[in-house]
């Protein structure tokens, strides 16, 4: 016990934590205490959207094992029949519905214990809110019901969870505090799915099993924005890929073909990068390349489009730069770089700054070499090789 990690958050974090768990347990054991036996009729909808949401459950974590995938967030599968029981059962029979996500717990690779424990005890949390604001003992029953509860649902439980995040580490991405767009798209899609199926247990308990298929495919989904983000960013910088920028970029000079509007390319290659591998290590290079990465990022327009090329070659695509510009975006570009001072441990582990990094670009216009992508990167490439022929830390323009 004194070797889990919820004992290395901050103070107010672990305290959140607790307060979280201690709130939930409070809630579970009055629910079971006060509320009466359940009916015949409602143990069947429990039995049965129980029985559907468990085989899905199962299924989809013996197919994650199989094919030794990592699930990235269970989550929307159990808004869906959490949002349909909350409309349907009685509150002692939502508790045992709450065993779902334990029960994922349990069959999935969890991060740490303290973790799960804490998403568990949010979910409960706010499931009961959301039977709270729709009525305790006899929910009433409509559309505007139904938004209600799911909107209640979500918003109590990522609201729980982003306050743990932030506590936890309050300097959080946006992104990991409050998920994706598209989390939010599917945890809508999911307590929407709870409010018809509701209206069809309502109307025939059976209809329970036609959720398998839908929340098998919800559960899908939520590992959409893992998918998209490994096929078109590159991990190690989080830059657009090359398959994926040579996408972006056919997009923006198609965009810019008709208006003859100016478009500026950069291929810009660090300089003795093998150097850094070889003296300081693999990590510092890797180090090297996320900080270079940021360089360029923070150095571009929004429109702009940084990818990473390969090894240490980095392009930028800038819709609208004509010659003028794009010689001083690269300039800018490479004094920022040569100015870098990288934070990084070498081979034995001892921690060292790296600086005196500096990069070669090589600079291809439209106004010259058209708006075939192709030519612009053989252009640039060539411009590239100059800048290396003559010195290095370098701008040459084609
Ligand atoms: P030049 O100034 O002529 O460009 O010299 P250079 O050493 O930078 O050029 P070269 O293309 O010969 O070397 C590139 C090196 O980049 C080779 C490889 O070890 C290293 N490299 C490529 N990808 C990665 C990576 O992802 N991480 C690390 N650490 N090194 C990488
Ligand atoms: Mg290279
Ligand atoms: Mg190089």
């Amino acid at each position: 016990m004194r070797r889990w990690l919820l004992w290395s958050l901050r103070p107010v974090a672990i305290g959140y934590v607790l307060l979280v768990q201690a709130l939930a347990v409070l809630l579970v054991a009055l629910v079971v205490a006060l509320t009466p036996v359940p009916s015949a009729r409602e143990w069947a909808v429990f039995a049965l959207l129980a029985l559907t949401a468990g085989s899905v459950i199962l299924l989809t974590s013996l197919s994650i094992t199989v094919r030794r995938q990592v699930r990235r967030d269970p989550w929307t599968l159990h808004i869906a029949y959490l949002a349909t029981g909350i409309l349907t059962l009685p509150p002692n029979l939502l508790v045992l519905l709450l065993l779902g996500p334990a029960l994922h717990g349990v069959l999935d690779v969890r991060p740490e214990l303290h973790r799960w424990l804490f998403t568990t005890g949010a979910i409960t949390l706010a499931t009961f809110s959301a039977r709270f604001a729709i009525g305790w003992t006899e929910p009433r029953w409509g559309a505007v019901t139904f938004v209600l509860a799911g909107a209640v649902l979500l918003v109590v439980r990522s609201g729980l969870v982003a306050l743990g995040i932030r506590l936890r580490n309050p300097r959080a991405a946006r992104v990991d505090v409050l998920g994706e767009p598209i989390d939010v798209l599917l945890g809508i899609v999911a307590a929407s799915l709870g409010g018809l199926l509701a209206v069809a247990v309502t109307a025939e308990p059976a209809c329970a099993l036609l959720a398998g298929p839908p929340l098998a495919l919800l559960d899908l989904a939520g590992q959409l924005p893992q998918w998209r983000r490994s096929a078109q960013r590159d991990g190690k910088t989080g830059l657009a890929n090359a398959a994926h920028w040579d996408r972006l970029a056919r997009a923006e000079l198609a965009r810019a073909r008709p208006r003859t509007q100016p478009v500026g390319l950069l291929l810009l290659d660090l300089d003795h990068f093998k150097r850094v591998n070889d003296r300081i290590g693999h990590m510092a290079g890797d180090a090297v390349l996320v900080a270079v990465a940021e360089v360029l990022r923070a150095n571009v327009r929004r429109a702009d489009v940084v990818g990473r090329f390969g090894g240490e070659e980095f392009v930028v695509l800038l819709p609208g730069a004509d010659a003028g510009i794009a010689r001083a975006v690269a300039d800018r570009m490479r004094v920022a770089t040569a100015a870098l001072s990288v934070s990084t441990h070498d081979t034995r582990g001892r921690a060292c700054e790296l600086d005196g990094l500096t990069a070669s670009i090589g600079v291809a216009t439209t106004a010259r070499f058209g708006y075939e992508l192709a030519d612009l990167l053989s252009a640039a490439d060539a411009a590239l090789l100059a800048a290396k022929a003559g010195g290095r830390n370098l701008v040459a323009l084609a």
